[in-house]
């Protein structure tokens, strides 16, 4: 799947580079901006083409573009599946209309996705996705007589996206609620359970989290967490068995669990989904970013009939959301064809092998002074330093050694495309070393 990579003749980089200093916004940026990000000439199989003032580089995603592009680029199959939607219809309203790729998927993933999971929300991001959860969530208990219960229950360290009620259940010392948390809706933020995936479950941390949940459950609407596996948040592993806990302790006190599986649904962590190395069904869940295999931007969360027998049978019966986007026949055919392609193939064998290959490759790292801890869990591998990670340096280091990453806070990490074969992925560990190296201020070895 490594076919080369082709550019756009009419998008000349110098231009893209003067256009986008000139009017864009990046993430989490400022314009213009201080950082002057690589220009994207061509896209293939595990590569990105990348331009810059000092060269231009063939790279390995490290990224897969933020968790979504699990098959690689312009993968045939996927090509396929929009050409073929493109040339049925490529956007319909959904309000009063409806289709086959949005009927076919919804069917698809309720069929993948824990068993008491029955409707689907078909949302046009994560962040919106988890918005329409938390929706759900608080129409539910007002539907059902319990309009006070209207806030959340999270642990720290968590991040569910940057509207406003998501950014309310990200981590509080995060960015976040820095900037905005006088606006912010007030949830309840537990301390974060100990980190670790073999880490058995603290007993005393899950009596705290009990007692939290006792002392606020006539106001509390939910608890909602990112399972086994905290992203963008600080990239911690969590036991499955908290889970568990969080499942009875949501019973036990009339609140509805809500798992935001928007990184860690469709086989990343090892599992197809993070919930399944528990065993556990939420109330209420959200998919995204692989969805589409990297291709659209389609999101969903998925309710119980429970939640939605609530909804329907209050005193306003229906789910006061609708995106102009919602159920894009585009990005649903394609989410149908990448859903299909990941269930078809060996995901759990190209995962493991991944995992593998990313523990071997990074066990230098762990040798390195400054750093705190490597990690590996299925298709990630996270090396934490012991201070913020630079990023110009350890950027250019990842790109001068053939690997695109993209760092945050204190971690340089990865979560490969599950094409990448062992080469692929023994050159991405070794960028991760590179840029390490580069942010502790070592030269290359
Ligand atoms: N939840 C989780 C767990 C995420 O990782 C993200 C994206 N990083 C989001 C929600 C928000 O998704 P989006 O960026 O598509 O709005």
């Amino acid at each position: 799947m490594n076919s080369t990579p082709t550019g756009t003749a009419r998008f000349l980089p110098e231009r893209v580079r003067a256009a986008d200093t000139a009017h864009l916004w990046h993430p989490y940026a400022a314009v213009p901006g201080a950082e002057r990000p690589y220009v994207v000439t061509g896209a293939g199989g595990t590569r990105l083409s990348l331009w810059s003032e000092e060269g231009t580089y063939h790279v390995v995603d490290g990224m897969s573009s933020w968790w979504s592009a699990i098959h690689g680029y312009r993968h045939p199959v996927l090509d396929a599946a929009v050409r073929g939607q493109v040339d049925s219809y490529s956007h319909v309203m959904f309000g009063g209309l409806t289709h086959g790729p949005a009927a076919e998927l919804a069917e698809t993933l309720v069929a993948l996705t824990p068993e008491p999971l029955e409707h689907v929300f078909l949302a046009d991001s994560g962040s919106v996705s988890v918005e329409v959860a938390m929706k759900m969530c608080l129409q539910y208990h007002r539907s059902t007589g319990s309009p006070g219960r209207r806030r959340f229950l999270t642990w720290r360290g968590g991040y569910h996206g940057d509207t406003f009620h998501a950014m309310s259940v990200c981590d509080p010392s995060g960015g976040m609620h820095s900037l905005w948390g006088d606006v912010l809706p007030a949830q309840v933020h537990a301390p974060e359970p100990p980190a670790g995936f073999d880490t058995e479950p603290d007993p005393l941390y899950v009596d705290a989290f009990e007692r939290l949940a006792a002392e606020h459950a006539g106001e509390l609407a939910a608890i909602i967490v990112e399972p086994v596996v905290q992203g963008a948040g600080g990239m911690r592993f969590h036991h499955p068995g908290y889970l568990r806990e969080l499942r009875r302790i949501a019973d036990a006190y009339g609140l509805l669990l809500v798992f935001d599986e928007i990184a860690t649904g469709f086989g990343r962590t090892g599992e197809l989904f993070a919930a399944d190395h528990a065993g556990v069904a939420p109330d209420v869940m959200c998919l995204g970013k692989a969805l589409t295999g990297g291709y659209l931007t389609l999101a969903a969360t998925l309710c119980t009939g429970r939640v939605a027998r609530g909804i329907a049978g209050g005193e306003v019966p229906v789910l006061a959301h609708g995106p102009t986007f919602m159920g894009n026949p585009l990005a649903c055919a394609t989410a149908l064809a990448s859903v299909e392609l990941l269930t078809r193939g060996d995901w759990r064998g190209d995962v493991a092998r991944i995992e593998a290959g990313l523990r071997e490759g990074l066990a230098p790292a762990e040798r390195l002074p400054g750093v705190r801890e490597v990690r590996v869990l299925g298709a990630v591998g996270v090396v934490e330093l012991e201070a913020p990670v630079r990023m110009g340096e350890a950027t250019r280091a990842a790109v001068e050694a053939g690997v695109w990453l993209r760092p945050f806070r204190d971690h340089v990490y990865a979560m490969p495309p599950y094409v990448c074969g062992p080469e692929d992925v023994a050159v991405i560990a070794a960028g991760m070393v590179a840029a390490a190296r580069a942010s502790l201020g070592e030269g290359p070895r």
